[in-house]
């Protein structure tokens, strides 16, 4: 097919040898994990091969086309790994942004090595899509400290309440929590901490969720946290996670878009082989235009993210909006196209350990997470009549 953006062969070449390389030294190791549990020897072969420290570097900033190139090409070929890296790169962002020289110094290169697992701690029962609803509190410390509630004098916090849906919680080595330090109600008054997971008070629980990879809560009992667990400024930790959240987006799309390039080959591959009334299923009109539907859409969708993240690294203007958009579009098409390779497949796409029962489990969850399908419509949308005040399309 036509290559429609400079450096786009270059850009396939390296995606073919991700994908070999995934499939040789990431697959066997993921197989060896149990589901719902971190494995440390798949972020371990993640770090000794180079490929962690180029969503957790130690100097400069994260390339957004890099990272979805990473995503599309590990999912591919080992979702468990393509997640546990996301994950690692999601947790350690906010340091990677705007980490102290000592966090930096504690952390990255753990975190790169796949030595620590790292983790992105939002969520909390009552804030999900409407994450400035949080109310993890963050109590300040020492004398006079109540009267300090403004936070940006405090000596240090104690952090008293829940997260929930954190994806390596608790198993994870380091959090970057966001609680509200106030004043201010929703955005306002949030601030960023960094809190090792040996900190006293602070526990949680695993949870079963339908696709492999970890997710749990978080209890915080009175935490202490210092200005030295501050990431970024008190009070400006919202901007921080939404900034975090605006460079992940897209590659959550090309993590979609991983999964669907696998789902349509292997339904190729199908179509192909299996024989039915006469002939191979791919002579019957029904299927091979199925094939083309999923082939179009999916090309639509890695488009949509190559050109997200193309205007991100540019520093483009209207960078939520196209974020949105290829989040939303490939999320979707992921699913469509996983569940029609499932019909194409029949009942061998169910059986428990099928490529296909595996990411039918695994392609739900991103249509849900950093944002659901609605939410980005109306991130979209908002920008749409933005922009039309402004006199601009986005
Ligand atoms: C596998 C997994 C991993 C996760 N990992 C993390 C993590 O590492 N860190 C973290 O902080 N969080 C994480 N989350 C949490 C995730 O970000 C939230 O689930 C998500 O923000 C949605 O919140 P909610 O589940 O509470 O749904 P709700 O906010 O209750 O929304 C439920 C539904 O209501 C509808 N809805 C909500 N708002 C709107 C709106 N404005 N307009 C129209 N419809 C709307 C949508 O259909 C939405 O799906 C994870 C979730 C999952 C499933």
């Amino acid at each position: 097919m036509a290559t429609p953006f400079t450096g786009e062969g270059e850009r396939r070449k390296g995606s073919v040898e991700l994908r070999a390389l995934a499939a040789r030294r990431l697959r066997p190791v993921a197989d060896r994990g149990a589901p719902g549990k971190v494995n440390r020897p798949l972020l371990a072969t993640l770090g000794e091969l180079g490929l962690l420290s180029r969503v957790v570097p130690l100097t400069g900033p994260v390339r957004a086309q890099d990272l979805c190139l990473l995503r599309e090409s590990l999912a591919y070929a080992c979702t468990e790994a393509e997640t546990a890296l996301a994950l690692q790169g999601l947790g350690a962002h906010p340091v990677v942004a705007h980490g102290t020289r000592a966090q930096r110094a504690r952390w990255l290169p753990e975190v790169a090595a796949g030595r620590a697992v790292a983790a992105f701690a939002l969520s909390e029962p009552g804030a999900g899509s409407d994450a400035a609803a949080l109310e993890l509190r963050a109590e300040p410390t020492g004398a006079g400290g109540a009267a300090r509630a403004g936070g940006a004098a405090a000596s240090g916090w104690r952090l008293h309440g829940e997260k929930r849906w954190i994806s390596n919680a608790p198993q994870a080595d380091v959090y970057t929590v966001f609680a509200r330090t106030g004043p201010g109600s929703r955005a306002a008054g949030v601030t960023a901490f960094l809190v090792p997971a040996d900190r006293p008070g602070l526990g949680g629980e695993p949870l079963e969720m339908l696709g492999p990879h970890p997710v749990g809560t978080l209890t915080f009992d009175g935490v202490p946290v210092g200005p030295g667990d501050v990431v970024g400024e008190v009070g400006r930790g919202f901007r921080l996670a939404m900034a975090t959240l605006d460079l992940f987006r897209p590659s959550v799309g090309a993590f979609a878009v991983g999964m669907a390039r696998s789902a349509l080959d292997a339904s190729v591959a199908h179509a192909e082989e299996r024989r039915a009334f006469g002939g191979p299923l791919k002579d019957l009109q029904a299927v091979s235009h199925l094939l083309a539907e999923m082939a179009t859409r999916t090309e639509a969708a890695a488009l949509l993210v190559q050109a997200a993240a193309a205007a991100y690294d540019a520093g483009e203007p209207g960078v939520a909006a196209r974020s949105a958009m290829a989040k939303l579009f490939a999320t979707e098409t992921a699913q469509y196209v996983v569940d029609s390779a499932v019909q194409i497949h029949g009942a061998r796409a169910l059986a428990h350990g099928h490529l296909l029962e595996h990411l039918y489990r695994e392609v739900r969850a991103p249509r849900i997470y950093e944002g659901a399908s609605e939410v980005q419509r109306t991130i979209i949308a908002k920008e749409l009549f933005r922009a039309a005040g402004a006199g601009a399309s986005p």
